[in-house]
């Protein structure tokens, strides 16, 4: 059901507001976009039943990336597919699909999930000569292709391993061996990226997201979004972050201040200081445990880095700035701090790993830690061999910086990790994988209470977004973005939020994904 009518009452739910003179009500009514009343229904208006649903002010995904999930979505998915023959079978069908000359993607394979463990033959992919076909180990390392893509690439039939790469059955092509094969692949269209935010958006909404903050934009991305807002393609809104290596366009848009088209909002520059923990990238303080010779790497120095804030803080436009490693963090610390204006809410993306005393900086500057739940549910098994005990304390700190009064706008990096809010939610107050490991939780004094996990997804995020004062909770005169799930997350037994199902999905009162 698509309702689109300017006004209504939403009676019968368990509404929970995040609003402190209602914490929990029974019914709102909405107004032309916003929320006009709480428990004091319009007779004049229609009222649609809520059945006791539960209904919550709009989840918001903090760090999200629209087009490579739109992009990811489109892609054969080969995780846990434990035979060649289907891995087979999957592209076979694409093939079908795509018709002949269209590239083929896939990610995800693992071939130690197979039958006989071992790397696939040339054979399996040459049989498909028409299409190129390229499919990305679940590690990223590696990728395994057919003879109508090499044939594309500078590879002779020799094939010759390059320095830094393997090429193991002609086929599988190992770190740097993997780059001739990559630069066949076509640049984004406009049309591609178009259609994949548009996928994006579509799978979002049925998860109840009624907001991203897109946490990497180039030029393609930006004038895709606006063709999308112009029209009126854009079913949620999106706060977008623009990339800070896409110079053009950061000075464009650091020129002409603060951009709105309808749900689309520009007023953030997004930066990287450092890698990640898994692939020892992460910028550390000390050595890796598992690695003693490295620290990891900043991508960027003190001086580059210093001049994108300058820019930022002379146009007041947000910085949100990658920083994982404890030394990432630090650096981006001491920068934010030389800029420091009252309610910048300049953000640290992941803030994965980070000192106490780092935190105590956060809290003085009042820098936003911008951070994702499942990150650490997905990395907690490797990550006292690559830290040591001594330092897994650092990581994922929830609960110290909200004690330090600090707002943890909450996201999911999606597509790396999966996009349902629900998964982040739970990861938040857990600290658990989906199988409820490890008992009490990881390193468990930095589990989330319930409410504190909700406003990471809704009063927080939008605070990361400076629009706190229009969404984020529920009050009237307030944008009726809203979220309702047929579970009442903040009672129910931690197992059941994974199940949970969206029933509808709101922004500026319109359902745009409904099951009711
Ligand atoms: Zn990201």
């Amino acid at each position: 059901m698509r309702i689109n009518n300017n006004n209504y009452n939403l009676i019968n739910g368990n509404i929970i507001t995040l609003n402190n003179i209602v914490p929990v009500a029974n019914s709102i009514t909405i107004n032309n976009g916003k929320i006009e009343s709480i428990n004091s229904p319009n007779n004049s208006y229609k009222s649609i039943d809520l059945n006791q649903n539960t209904l919550l002010p709009g989840l918001v995904d903090a760090h999200f990336h629209l087009a490579n999930f739109g992009k990811r979505l489109e892609m054969i998915n080969l995780k846990k597919i434990n035979s060649i023959n289907q891995v087979y079978q999957l592209v076979k069908d694409k093939v079908k699909e795509v018709g002949p000359n269209c590239f083929v993607h896939g990610f995800g394979w693992d071939q130690t999930l197979w039958e006989n463990q071992e790397y696939p033959s040339k054979e399996v992919l040459n049989k498909f000569q028409d299409n190129p076909i390229i499919l990305t180990r679940i590690d990223g390392h590696s990728l395994w292709t057919n003879e109508a893509a090499i044939k594309r690439s500078s590879y002779n039939e020799t094939l010759l391993s390059p320095m830094g790469g393997e090429i193991i059955n002609d086929c599988i092509f190992i770190d740097n061996a993997m780059n001739p094969i990559r630069k066949i692949i076509p640049e984004n269209s406009n049309e591609d990226t178009k259609r994949w935010i548009q996928t994006a958006c579509d799978k979002a909404m049925k998860y109840g997201i009624t907001n991203v903050h897109d946490a990497w934009q180039d030029p393609i991305i930006f004038n895709s979004i606006n063709d999308l807002a112009n029209d009126n393609n854009l079913p949620i809104r999106c706060y977008g972050m623009i990339g800070s290596s896409h110079l053009d366009l950061v000075s464009k848009v650091l020129d002409n201040g603060h951009y709105l088209n309808k749900n689309y909002t520009v007023r953030a520059v997004k930066a990287f200081i450092d890698g990640a923990l898994g692939s020892r990238g992460a910028a550390l303080l000390e050595p890796y445990s598992d690695c003693p010779n490295s620290c990891g790497l900043t991508l960027i120095t003190y001086e580059e880095f210093q001049e994108i804030a300058l820019r930022c803080a002379e146009a007041n436009f947000q910085l949100c700035t990658h920083a994982i490693g404890d030394k990432g963090n630090r650096m981006v610390i001491d920068v934010y701090a030389e800029n420091y204006k009252k309610d910048y809410r300049w953000r640290i993306e992941h803030a994965q790993m980070i000192t106490y005393k780092d935190m105590l900086r956060c809290q003085e500057f009042e820098i936003v830690p911008s951070m994702q739940p499942s990150h650490c549910t997905s990395d907690m098994r490797w990550m006292k061999d690559r830290i040591g005990d001594h330092r897994t304390h650092r990581i994922s700190r929830w609960k110290t910086f909200t004690e330090l009064g600090l707002k943890i706008p909450g996201g999911s990096d999606c597509p790396i990790e999966d996009g349902n809010p629900m998964f982040e939610y739970y990861a938040a107050i857990t600290r658990q994988d989906h199988n409820g490991w490890p008992e009490n939780g990881w390193h468990n004094e930095e589990t989330l209470d319930r409410m504190s996990a909700l406003k990471m997804f809704t009063q927080w995020a939008a605070y990361g977004e400076f629009s706190e004062n229009k969404r984020g909770t529920i009050e009237s005169g307030f944008d009726a973005d809203l979220t309702i799930l047929n579970n009442d997350i903040t009672q129910c037994e931690p197992s059941e939020i994974l199940d949970t199902e969206v029933v509808s999905t709101i922004v500026g009162g319109e359902f745009i994904y409904s099951t009711l």
